[in-house]
């Protein structure tokens, strides 16, 4: 029998193939907006499709939280269609796309102690701008995140080395620490988080972070670098491979209240974690992924070294952030 670890690494990786082919032959109609005005494409679609449906051959019983459902697929036979071509060409010819609805709303399961949560595309926007984006998959068991993989189609296996492979993987497993592979699952090498690395990263999108506090906060860290802004969870990925020395994400100033979704940080938590890191809201507290979609309990993000963490929260509490 498969483990929870290989079904994963598998359908993220059918997922990560399916999102490069749409990346690439993408035209307009293939992105719709959903009611909170955020974009979601056919690949968002198709990557949750495919996840859902290795989780469901593999693991029958378990629970998936993820970001999409099919609502507006299912009165939308332009779109459905796109999805269904490109599930068809990943997976197989025989798919009707009434099985591609069903597999979707597989991920609209609720939290309960132990579930998968899946973000399809984390970074939808990155997606579009043809930049950075991951499709993130994590186990949580009793409350506790126990397996994270990330795919980033269009990170390079360096940031600014001469390394010229295109395509990251992230798996991490409690206990067992995180490793890159290359996007067909070549094991590349183990990872490591440093604090040697004067550069803090945050969100390309500068409505998702408080990108001026953020900077306060570098420039007392003497992290003088310019910040690594790149889409979606890729930034756990580059902070436990010691290419950035913090990831942090205060609310916006417009969106003081706003509170951040399992999908988002799940699996990305876990790749730093196991590369040595600390990952903790802005008030130093563990994330909790049993609150419900969103972290209620939770303000922000801090993933870092443990030794800068600790200097990351008295900032905060001297400037009252
Ligand atoms: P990133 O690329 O790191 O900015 O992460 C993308 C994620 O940001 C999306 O999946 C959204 O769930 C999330 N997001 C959307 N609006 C906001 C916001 N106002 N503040 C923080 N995160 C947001
Ligand atoms: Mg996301």
């Amino acid at each position: 029998m498969l483990t929870r670890k290989q079904v994963a690494i598998e359908a993220v990786i059918k997922a990560t193939k399916l999102c490069q082919k749409v990346q690439a032959e993408m035209v307009s109609s293939d992105t719709i907006q959903k009611k909170d005005k955020s974009p979601v494409t056919i690949a968002d679609f198709g990557s949750q499709a495919i996840i859902c449906k290795e989780i469901e051959n593999a693991f029958p019983e378990d629970i998936v939280v993820g970001e999409e459902d099919a609502n507006s697929l299912r009165s939308n036979t332009d779109l459905l269609d796109r999805v269904v071509d490109n599930v068809r060409s990943t997976v197989s010819d025989n798919i009707l796309p009434r099985q591609v609805c069903d597999w979707i709303d597989r991920g609209s399961g609720d939290i309960g102690v132990s579930y998968w949560t899946l973000d399809p595309i984390d970074g939808t926007k990155g997606f579009l701008r043809k930049d950075q984006y991951a499709i993130a998959l994590a186990w949580i068991e009793n409350g506790i995140v126990e397996l994270g993989v990330l795919g980033c189609p269009n990170l390079p296996h360096q940031l600014n080395g001469n390394s010229s492979e295109i395509g990251s993987l992230f798996v991490a497993v409690r206990g067992e620490g995180t490793s890159l592979h290359t996007l067909n699952g070549q094991f590349v090498k183990k990872i490591d988080i440093s604090d040697s690395v004067l550069c803090l990263a945050e969100s390309f999108e500068s409505t998702h972070g408080d990108s001026d506090t953020h900077a306060l906060i570098a420039e007392k860290l003497g992290l003088d670098s310019p910040p690594v802004q790149i889409d979606s969870q890729a930034k756990y990925g580059i902070v436990a491979r010691g290419e950035a020395s913090l990831y942090i994400r205060l609310p916006n100033p417009a969106s003081p209240d706003y509170r951040e979704c399992i999908w988002d940080h799940a699996a990305g938590m876990l790749v730093v974690e196991e590369a040595a890191g600390i990952v903790t809201d802005a008030h130093g507290k563990e994330l909790n992924f049993l609150t419900g979609r969103r972290m209620t309990n939770n303000r922000g993000i801090i993933a870092t070294t443990k030794s800068l963490h600790p200097k990351v929260l008295t900032i905060l509490s001297e400037n009252s952030l």
